[in-house]
């Protein structure tokens, strides 16, 4: 029994070590104004390779044709019925230093602003927030955990276990500069980071108006993750799944606790109470 219970462990093991990374995608800056989507061409290439990925949205820089031009985006699905991209919170006019760096009430009058302007122009609740500059200090972990809507920080700071904000940092780089992906130097990074990032990598990139020489440089690195296995998910798509994790895994020991006979259950609660 003893035997066995260590070989599932390994497998276990050996399973999380050589499975790819999920990839997040992390798009910057999208905005819509006179019916012109900054990013289209990449997000017309994620919906022909059936890619999940998620686009940081600026509120200042949407007009009022962002819903019409936006919505077949926002509705784009995979061959299961599930929705491509997650649109989250970048930031009310994008001005550095929006956040980080500015007094409470600054970043929280900007934060809802924005949050209350993309829920009612386009009729989405985000659930993710990632700073402009990626700049955070202690009143941005503050506003984000005072609205309960949200749930995942993209490269934040670490908000506190009791919030259940999950913070995403496993950053590898596509860009040698903003709005440049390369595909070498993707590659590079990617080998460099993947026996750390096992389960997750979140790849930043600013896809507004690229050439068709940068959209290739993207592609390749989009063919190069598909031909590597990895799965693209979403940042709260990715939360959801760890939940559901932590919930089989203890509904799993309830079922093994109820198994035991009262002296095991013992001998458990003592060894679970000593690991803790
Ligand atoms: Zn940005």
């Amino acid at each position: 029994m003893k035997k066995l219970h260590l070989l599932i462990v390994l497998v276990g093991v050996a399973f999380q070590c050589f499975s790819a990374p999920k990839i997040i995608l992390k798009l910057d800056d999208l905005s819509v104004k006179s019916n012109s989507i900054t990013c289209k061409s990449v997000m017309d290439l994620l919906i022909e390779k059936q890619i999940r990925a998620s686009f940081g949205i600026i509120a200042d820089r949407c007009d009022n044709t962002a819903l019409a031009s936006l919505a077949p985006y926002l509705n784009a699905k995979d061959s299961n019925g599930a929705k491509l991209f997650e649109i989250w919170h970048h930031g009310l006019n994008h001005k550095n230093p929006e956040f980080g760096g500015q007094p409470y009430a600054y970043q929280k009058s900007h934060f809802d602003e924005a949050d209350e302007r993309i829920n009612s122009n386009l009729g989405i609740q985000m659930q993710t927030f990632g700073a402009p500059f990626n700049a955070n200090d202690s009143n941005t972990v503050r506003v984000l955990c005072e609205n309960k809507n949200y749930k995942v920080s993209l490269f934040g700071r670490t908000p506190p276990d009791s919030s259940g904000i999950l913070n995403l940092r496993n950053r590898v780089n596509i860009e040698t500069t903003t709005g440049n992906p390369s595909y070498a130097a993707f590659v590079d990074n990617y080998n460099a980071k993947k026996n750390t990032f096992t389960d997750y990598m979140v790849v930043q990139a600013h896809p507004n108006g690229l050439s068709e020489e940068k959209l290739s440089q993207f592609e390749q690195v989009i063919d190069f993750l598909l031909h590597e296995g990895c799965e693209f998910v979403t940042p709260y798509e990715y939360y959801l799944s760890l939940r559901t994790e932590e919930t089989t895994h203890s509904s799993t020991i309830q079922k093994i606790i109820g198994c035991l006979t009262g002296e095991e259950r013992n001998i458990y609660s003592f060894h679970a109470n000593v690991l803790k």
